[in-house]
């Protein structure tokens, strides 16, 4: 579903010099993986997800979604890339403040033919399924850190997409509440969605599918991890 066919990316530093920052990647990706990207810091985590979450265009290769590349998409395809086949969670949650659980959710909703209301009972169902069903008018700052976490991973999922790209997102979180989020997000992927997520976590490394090591912005090491069967 998801290939990368001799992707490299450069910086452009200055006078001149250029910065590379992935070389050579070759990879692919299927739906129901749950994928842990490891390696030390400064290594091309950073830049690789910034790729494949249509982030970041300029790079060269081929970076296939559904057989279509990427980096040939118009500033209009890559923006409905972004919006409708990606969801993105992130370390620190990203949620408005002053918005309600719901609202957080429902403003993220990019379906323009559906009314308002379809769009609170689909924002509903969705915070239901992550388990946060009594928790829809608080404010993030009313929230745990894993319900924060909730909140964001149902926003990630709102518009139905196809991968779900996640950096640290256990990162702040500590480990009872790591292993929920990781239970939630391991069910994401058997439901069959691409997750994709960065991690220091060894247990998150460990309970995932697969794991991809990268550094000097190669990959080294490219692992099957448990089975996380399907749904
Ligand atoms: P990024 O990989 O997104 O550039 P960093 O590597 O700077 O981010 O690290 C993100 C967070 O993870 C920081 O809080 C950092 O202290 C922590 N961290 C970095 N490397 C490790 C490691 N090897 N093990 C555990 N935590 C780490
Ligand atoms: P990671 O997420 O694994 O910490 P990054 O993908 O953030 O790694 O960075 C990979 C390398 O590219 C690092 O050496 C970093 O300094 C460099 N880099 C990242 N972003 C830029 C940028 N905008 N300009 C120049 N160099 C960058």
């Amino acid at each position: 579903m998801l290939e990368l066919n001799q992707i490299s990316k450069s910086y452009k530093l200055a006078d001149n010099q250029v910065f590379p920052a992935l070389r050579d990647i070759n990879i692919s990706f299927k739906k129901g993986e749950l994928v842990s990207i490891i390696g030390e810091s400064g290594s091309g985590k950073s830049t690789l997800m910034n790729l494949i979450g249509g982030l970041d265009s300029d790079f060269t290769g081929k970076l296939l979604i559904e057989g279509r590349n990427i980096g040939e998409f118009s500033s209009k395809e890559l923006d409905a890339y972004r919006k409708n086949k990606v969801g993105f969670v992130f370390q620190s949650f990203n949620l408005i403040p002053h918005l309600s659980v719901l609202d957080n959710v429902t403003i993220a909703m990019t379906l323009s033919n559906i009314g308002k209301s379809a769009r609170v009972a689909r924002a509903e169902e969705i915070l239901t399924e992550v388990g946060l069903k009594d928790h829809m008018k608080k404010k993030p700052n009313q929230l745990s850190g894993g319900q924060k976490q909730r909140v964001a991973i149902a926003r990630a999922l709102i518009n139905d997409p196809d991968i779900i790209i996640a950096d640290e997102p256990t990162g702040s979180l500590d480990s009872e509440t790591t292993e929920q989020i990781l239970e939630l997000i391991t069910n994401i992927a058997r439901k069959g969605k691409l997750v994709i997520m960065v991690t220091h976590s060894e247990k998150v490394a460990n309970h995932s599918s697969r794991v991809v090591k990268i550094a000097d912005g190669r990959i080294v090491d490219d692992i099957k991890g448990m089975d996380i069967g399907s749904a």
